[in-house]
């Protein structure tokens, strides 16, 4: 480099690739593309000898969180996304093509909702929703032309649990995919594809990440699947930061203990409210896994209770229109994930206005149930 002159040097100062011993934490390869040093070295790429090239196609850091998350949920591989959503979108768009019909359940995520009712509806895919309380429900729902079932194994905001084995035997008999939405319960919890599923989505927003700091997600399932989803992902651009992956990551390796101190909490916090007054009615699944119930908790706040003044009174306790973050936060579904839905579907559902939905966090349990306490006494 000494040779050459004042711009170049301002643009090649960085010493090589070091071959000195690796680094603890994994680099963040905060780069677009990889560099070859002739021809031949890049012709190896395409022979399936070297692993990078562009990182909109991958990158080690969107791969250690992919490949991870396939590992915890004994996947066969995965693939790390831009978003929940775009984890979503990638998985149905490797099964379900214009013409296709899909069966989603009527108690989902409000933005999933909308990708099946409206996006998807428009490229002719057709989603039918229905209630998945009942299996014979979803079996009236097949058509010759259904390619998949899609439901999430805890719902949100409601917490009920899936009967995940019945709905992915329906689905088997009839030669049809599935794909779960695992988000809230976590491969800690939960691991469907252990029992069948053919897809495993997470919103990595979430737990996987735990920290509340990046916008990311997963799908993982089997490798043909993952590898039609792949091609998804590079053509719509649907890719993840090297460093949004590599934060998801930091977060993922303490999944276990977040989940299993919240899980108690949580667990501690149901309890203390199913009994209180200003509380009509706790939403807490009664079991989920042998390790826990998982983080989340809603409430529906007797009639007497003020939700204005409940939620202006929780100190402490945030509210945010997410949840899985280490801190203790709260959200009002009717105003802010459930806003799309429509009223009918949304009153049928049981999402009204007395309706709470806690996130719980890895505080001091007497502190929490102490926060929501005083917040229902003052309002
Ligand atoms: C948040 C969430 C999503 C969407 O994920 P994003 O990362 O916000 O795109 C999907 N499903 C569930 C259950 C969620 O909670």
């Amino acid at each position: 480099m000494s040779e050459t002159n004042f711009n170049t040097k301002t643009v090649h100062f960085q010493t090589k690739e070091p071959s000195r011993n690796a680094s603890k934490a994994k680099p963040i390869y905060q780069t677009s593309a990889f560099v070859f040093t002739d021809l031949d070295d890049m012709e190896s790429f395409y022979e399936g000898e070297k692993e990078y090239l562009y990182s909109r196609y991958s990158n080690p850091n969107t791969d250690d969180l992919g490949k991870g998350i396939a590992l915890l949920e004994d996947a066969e591989d995965g693939v790390a996304t831009s978003s929940g959503m775009s984890a979503i979108l990638a998985g149905i768009l490797a099964v379900a093509n214009q013409g296709d019909h899909i069966i989603a359940s009527d108690d989902l995520y409000g933005g999933t909702y909308q990708l099946f009712a409206q996006e998807l509806l428009n490229f002719g895919i057709d989603t039918s929703f229905v209630s998945f309380e009942k299996i014979e429900n979803v079996k009236n729902a097949i058509t010759e032309k259904t390619v998949l079932i899609y439901t999430e194994s805890v719902t949100n905001p409601l917490l009920r649990v899936e009967n995940l084995e019945q709905v992915i035997n329906l689905a088997k008999e009839a030669s049809i995919k599935t794909m779960i939405d695992n988000t809230f319960a976590t491969p800690y919890l939960l691991q469907p594809t252990k029992i069948g599923a053919d897809l495993v989505v997470h919103s990595a927003t979430k737990y996987i990440g735990g920290h509340s700091d990046v916008t990311a997600g997963v799908l993982v399932g089997t490798q043909e699947l993952i590898a039609i989803a792949k091609s998804k992902v590079i053509t719509l651009g649907c890719n993840l930061s090297p460093f949004e992956a590599w934060l998801a990551c930091r977060g993922l390796k303490t999944l276990s203990v977040r989940m299993e101190r919240q899980s108690q909490n949580a667990q501690a916090l149901a309890d203390a409210l199913s009994t209180h007054s200003g509380v009509a009615r706790v939403y807490y699944p009664k079991f989920v896994s042998e390790k826990g119930n998982g983080a989340m908790v809603s409430i529906d706040l007797a009639e007497n209770v003020n939700v204005e003044t409940f939620f202006a009174s929780l100190g402490w306790v945030k509210i945010a229109p997410t949840l899985a973050g280490v801190e203790t936060t709260v959200s009002y579904p009717l105003r802010t994930s459930h806003r799309t839905i429509p009223e009918k579907l949304r009153s049928e559902l049981g999402i009204g206005k007395q309706l709470v939905r806690i996130s719980v966090g890895i505080e001091d349990e007497k502190d929490i149930i102490k926060a929501f306490t005083d917040a229902i006494e003052k309002a």
